[in-house]
């Protein structure tokens, strides 16, 4: 993973917590307004190492094999769709310019970014719910979106990957996933 850019912020309110959290691609540090450089340095250093441990920790064992992608699948199909989406097939593929996954309804097949290989896996599971749902109804109108939010996450993982776009200005829109005309 690149180095993040760091963006530390001061505070005469803080006393003696240190917080870190991500914006995008960028991590803002929160630090108390008296800390010399060194110890700046110091917690800087330490708040980013915890910071990519919980998120490995949050990564989705889909990430590792094609197979483990298909997996998280027939989960997601069985709670979500009554496991009525069966994908013929389901892999990751070399990042695409515009799109963070893409969906072939009349094939069954579902195609998911590299890009996402990282990301937390609740924002993984709604990726692979919006192409499942892809697989029932094929464009983005009211039906599509009555089984995409039966996933709970689904507003906030919309606004995680819009944020993602915009930090690395990607220029990848949410809707742009379909390789055929949609039916709606
Ligand atoms: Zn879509």
């Amino acid at each position: 993973m690149a180095e993040p850019e760091v963006e530390v912020r001061r505070s005469k309110r803080r006393r003696r917590t240190v917080s870190a959290y991500r914006d995008g691609n960028k991590v803002v540090v929160l630090l108390p307004a008296r800390m010399s450089q060194t110890e700046e340095k110091r917690w800087v250093a330490d708040m980013l190492s915890r910071l990519q441990r919980s998120e490995t920790r949050r990564r989705s064992p889909a990430r590792e094999s094609d197979a483990a992608l298909s997996r998280r699948c027939r989960e997601l199909s069985a709670k979500y769709f009554d496991g009525r989406t069966e994908p013929s097939s389901v892999r990751w593929v070399p990042p695409m310019r515009t799109r963070w996954a893409s969906c072939t309804p009349s094939e069954g097949t579902i195609r998911v970014s590299e890009r996402l290989r990282d990301v937390p896996g609740w924002v993984l599971d709604y990726v692979l719910v919006h192409e499942l749902a892809h697989l029932l109804v094929p464009g983005h109108g009211k039906d599509f979106w009555t089984w995409v939010k039966r996933y709970p996450k689904t507003e906030r993982a919309i606004g995680y990957l819009e944020g993602l776009s915009a930090a690395a200005q990607l220029g990848i829109e949410a809707d742009d996933d379909l390789d055929e005309a949609e039916g709606d």
